[in-house]
């Protein structure tokens, strides 16, 4: 189980996450990514290895976002590459999810998906919760995710991205740690203290 981190506010939320992984550098991980609502769009940087090598690919592009959350992954299901590596999106790249632990039912929620039409790009548990949240998205990005949610087993925290309510970070947590801090005009969460500590 490792790290997330996210932050939504009026600073530069590029900078803001990296520094963040780099505290959640600690808990051990095997590849790490990023999701930013940038000029209106979801855009997801991920890779298998180090955070200093996504940093040193993400952070000279000058990219300018006030939203965005952060991922170290430890593989629990499949393998630690570039395509397991979180965010995982929705079908239409609209909603990004990170995960910290295990979807227990993911198998029967995976078939049930891609027998409604869902297509998976990643062999985790954790991308079930892109198309379980796009399933149920009425509009309401809040309600998608509490009802996804309702449907799940295992012990989890996540946190999600819509690029249709870019103000916000919807989080859930089920026995793993996430916590939110909360500021003057901008909110961070994280899965420890340290992370946004600073
Ligand atoms: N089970 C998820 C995966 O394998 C999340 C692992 C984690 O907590 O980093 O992608």
């Amino acid at each position: 189980m490792c790290g997330i981190i996210g932050y939504v506010g009026e600073k530069n939320a590029v900078e803001l996450l990296f520094s963040g992984l780099k505290r959640l550098e600690y808990r051990g991980y095997d590849s790490a990514g990023v999701a930013l609502i940038a000029g209106g769009r979801m855009t997801v940087f991920r890779r298998a290895g180090k955070v200093d090598e996504l940093s040193r690919e993400v952070l000279p592009q000058g990219i300018s976002a006030r939203v965005g959350i952060g991922h170290t992954r430890w593989a629990t299901h499949g393998p630690p590459t570039e395509e397991n590596a979180h965010p995982h999106l929705d079908c239409r790249g609209k909603i990004a999810v990170v995960h910290n632990g295990i979807i227990e039912n993911f198998r029967p929620l995976r078939d049930r998906l891609i027998a409604a039409g869902h297509s998976f790009r990643s062999q985790t548990d954790t991308e079930v919760l892109a198309h379980l949240i796009e399933e149920h998205d009425e509009g309401d990005i809040l309600a998608a995710v509490q009802a996804a949610v309702r449907e799940l087993e295992g012990a989890f925290a996540l946190a999600v991205l819509s690029e249709d309510d870019p103000d916000r970070i919807i989080v859930a947590r089920m026995g793993s740690p996430l916590i939110i801090g909360k500021g003057d005009g901008e909110n961070f969460v994280s899965s420890d203290i340290p992370a946004i500590l600073g």
